[in-house]
């Protein structure tokens, strides 16, 4: 029997070596717990705080109800994987078979995932551009990768295209990029793009595109999906999720583009990672996105909320970064303070009850650049009780 208050023991005979010994809690688990504990108001991790569609949740509603409830085909349900082609082919001039090329995944972070455990083998060199979403660089160490880092120029997180054949030698396995980008907020050039396919070419090496923010791009801009490239798309896995696109975070809903070849290879560790994903969900984001007023709008909304934070918070003394992309905004806090990114950060959670994100949990090695980011993706109630704490400091 189970003695009272059993207590799961290390056995010390076992030594755990850990396949991640340098990787801790993600800084989003971690600054959102910190915000909690303090009562603060949370702008680190990237989520909305407003709701989403009630007729989204209507869908989902109906599909469970016509009792479409149990494991999806594999690669996803196909009247989504049939939306999401037309929608790529009116966006980007670019045909992906829905049968082939375009499978459904649990979000972006199991897209990323089983793209590169599909890909990289050991001792394949993946280069990673930085400041980076955190799940690149784990994703690739785990399945035996080794990252090559191109660190982005400040203060317009530039690529310094001059450095960066540098980087590639016959072990380059995979480029990762990220436009628009977490965190910086800027967008790939048409320039970036005419680069990439000049170092690429004739060369054995494949490109991931997360892509996750392609609707939160602002003052114009347009996004430059590799899918509009046929040279780049040839050799390209896109990544793209309802996440971002519908307010959703939490029904993490992604999709992967890819030519036949490598969708057959992502399907072949996605089959055994998830299978397939969230049935009803598919459905009402099927029948959702048929009508384009439901995210054509974002570039707008976004902007907006974008200039009223901007707004908000000019007469304070953090000095914004320029932002033309997705829902966040750098702030440079050098008039304020010379302590570590991750320490303000720390005490502007548990003194000021303001939660953002360290800019050097982007980075491998450490880092400062007195940068913090703040995500706008709030309520225009939020973004004044933000600012109004941020003027005072
Ligand atoms: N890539 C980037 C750049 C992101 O910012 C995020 C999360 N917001 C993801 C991937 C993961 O998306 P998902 O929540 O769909 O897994
Ligand atoms: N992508 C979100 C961000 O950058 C968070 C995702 C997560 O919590 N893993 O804030």
């Amino acid at each position: 029997m189970r003695p009272e208050n059993f207590k799961i023991m290390d056995n010390p005979q076992w030594q755990l070596s850990s396949k991640l010994p340098n990787v801790g809690n993600s800084i989003f688990a971690v600054m959102t717990q910190l915000a909690n504990e303090n009562n603060a108001i949370n702008l680190s991790q990237g989520f909305p705080d407003f709701p989403i569609s009630e007729k989204l949740i209507s869908l989902v509603n109906k599909y469970m109800n016509m009792g479409y409830n149990q494991y999806s085909p594999m690669p996803g349900v196909l009247k989504l994987r049939e939306v999401i082609s037309e929608i790529v082919n009116k966006n980007y001039s670019a045909h992906y078979d829905p049968i082939t090329e375009i499978t459904i995944t649990a979000g972006a972070t199991q897209a990323i995932y089983t793209i590169i455990s599909a890909i990289v083998r050991a001792d394949d060199e993946v280069i990673i551009f930085e400041p980076a979403y955190d799940s690149y660089a784990p994703s690739v160490k785990v399945n035996g990768g080794l990252v090559k880092y191109a660190t982005l120029k400040l203060p317009d997180f530039s690529i310094d295209w001059e450095k960066f054949p540098a980087l590639i030698s016959s072990n380059t396995r995979m480029i990762i990029i990220n436009s628009p980008h977490n965190p910086s907020g800027t967008v790939l050039s048409h320039n970036d793009i005419n680069q990439l396919i000049r170092i690429t070419r004739n060369r054995d090496i494949l490109i991931l595109s997360d892509e996750v923010y392609e609707h939160l791009i602002f003052d114009g801009l347009m996004h430059e999906s590799l899918c509009r490239y046929p040279e780049l798309a040839s050799k390209s896995f896109v990544v793209g999720s309802f996440g971002k696109t519908f307010h959703a975070t939490g029904w993490k809903t992604g999709f992967v583009l890819a030519p036949a070849n490598l969708t057959a290879e992502l399907r072949k560790i996605h089959q055994f990672l998830v299978f397939s994903t969230n049935t009803p969900i598919q459905y009402a984001f099927a029948e959702f996105l048929e009508d384009e007023a439901n995210y054509k709008h974002l570039p707008e909304f976004y902007q907006k909320k974008r200039d009223t934070f901007l707004k908000l918070i000019k007469t304070s003394r953090f000095k914004p970064l320029k932002c033309s992309g997705t829902y966040f905004l750098t702030l440079d806090y050098s008039d304020i303070s010379d302590e570590n990114e991750m320490d303000f950060a720390v005490r502007l959670t548990r003194e000021h009850k303001i939660a953002s994100i360290p800019f050097s949990a982007f980075y491998n090695k450490n880092n400062n650049n007195n940068l913090l980011r703040f995500c706008f993706a709030k309520t225009d109630g939020t973004l004044e009780k933000a600012a109004k704490i941020l003027c005072k400091i």
